[in-house]
């Protein structure tokens, strides 16, 4: 069923975004699709994969310089690792640019360079999961998959007044959505209700006077729009704690280390450090008179507050501790560094 009462609520989204879509680099518009146009699966793609918790703003810059740098996905599958990773520094999550490239590589090598285009064989590919399997598989391919971001899932929350919080009432969310997918124009459907939720339905104060859906609305008929979608509330975070060290030879070299491939910041560069725990051992890379530079560097990832005490020597000329690398400083770059380490870095340049 895809009306609400004699609502035809996908007919009306669709003429909605034909009035508004956002423009945006990896989209086509509503009018150049009606011309024929096809969007670029890898741009689609790579613009789904930088768009997992994070915004479009901070998205557009990162998209246009992999885009120019590595224009298709033959060319980004045979960059080195440490361009990409370095483009990639900032955006955060970085398993995500590791899989990007794992994912690359495997349409590169296992496709001849052309994505697969149903939601089954898309989710076969390294880190893409069943929302960006279904994000591509409407966007790029046009088919009726329904695609629930925090967006659609507030937009259906509120249309239909459910009260049952998150994440639990994901499913039935995801039942609504799946009954208003229409056959036609599945792809501009998509991405017109993930619009609706970010210009109109937002998050706090919805417009509900110049939206498409105000007549059968559920929640605007209640007035509960502003209540949902409820969510169940989060457990505080933890705080940890850690001892990162930072040792400059006289000619500038740095001494740095690569975190292994599984875990946080997993195959990044970044200062050897000690564990990160309630009560870190200190682990100094090697016998020095190590300094306590004054501050400390606080970060936040999604599932801990992190809290790292900055230690500095001089690196001795001779040294070459094991494991670890020595990066001279025309080679050295900040940004190759995941934002934890580049704020350590900032920290003990600034005194
Ligand atoms: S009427 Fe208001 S609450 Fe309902 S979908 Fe539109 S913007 Fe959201």
């Amino acid at each position: 069923m895809r009306d609400t009462g004699e609502f035809d609520v996908s007919s009306e989204l669709l003429a909605w975004y034909d009035r508004h879509a956002r423009k945006m680099p990896w989209r086509v518009s509503p009018v150049d699709r009606a011309a024929g146009v096809r969007p670029d699966p890898y741009r689609v793609w790579l613009s789904e994969v930088m768009l997992q918790q994070t915004t479009v703003a901070a998205v557009r810059d990162y998209f246009m310089r992999f885009t120019t740098r590595w224009p298709t996905v033959q060319a980004l599958a045979a960059a080195p690792d440490d361009q990409v990773m370095g483009e990639w520094a900032g955006l955060g999550y970085y398993a995500r640019a590791r899989n990007l490239l794992k994912c690359a590589r495997a349409v590169a090598e296992d496709h001849d360079g052309i994505f697969p285009d149903t939601y089954d064989t898309l989710l076969d590919l390294p880190g893409i999961g069943p929302y960006t399997a279904a994000a591509i598989s409407a966007i790029a391919f046009d088919r009726p998959e329904t695609v629930l971001d925090g967006n659609v899932e507030r937009v259906m929350a509120r249309l239909y007044n459910i009260h049952d919080p998150l994440p639990g009432s994901k499913p039935a969310l995801k039942n609504k959505a799946a009954t208003l997918t229409p056959d036609v124009r599945p792809g501009d459907y998509a991405q017109a209700v993930m619009d609706l939720g970010a210009t109109i339905c937002t998050p706090k104060s919805p417009t509900c006077g110049i939206c498409p859906l105000r007549d059968p609305c559920l929640s605007r008929k209640a007035g509960t729009q502003a209540d949902l979608p409820r969510k169940t509330p989060k457990k505080p975070k933890p705080t940890r704690y850690g001892h990162v060290y930072i040792a400059q030879r006289n000619d500038a070299a740095l001494l740095l280390e690569r975190r292994p491939d599984k875990g946080l910041l997993g195959g990044m560069l970044g200062w050897p450090g000690s564990d990160w725990s309630d009560a870190p051992a200190e682990t100094p890379p090697f016998p020095a008179d190590w300094q306590a530079l004054p501050g400390e560097v606080r970060h936040t990832f999604t599932h801990f507050h992190l809290i790292l005490r900055i230690w500095t020597a001089p690196l001795p000329e001779d040294l070459a501790p094991n494991d670890l690398i020595i990066m001279d400083k025309h080679t050295f770059r900040p940004k190759v560094l995941p934002t934890v380490m580049r704020k350590a870095l900032d920290l003990w340049l600034g005194q």
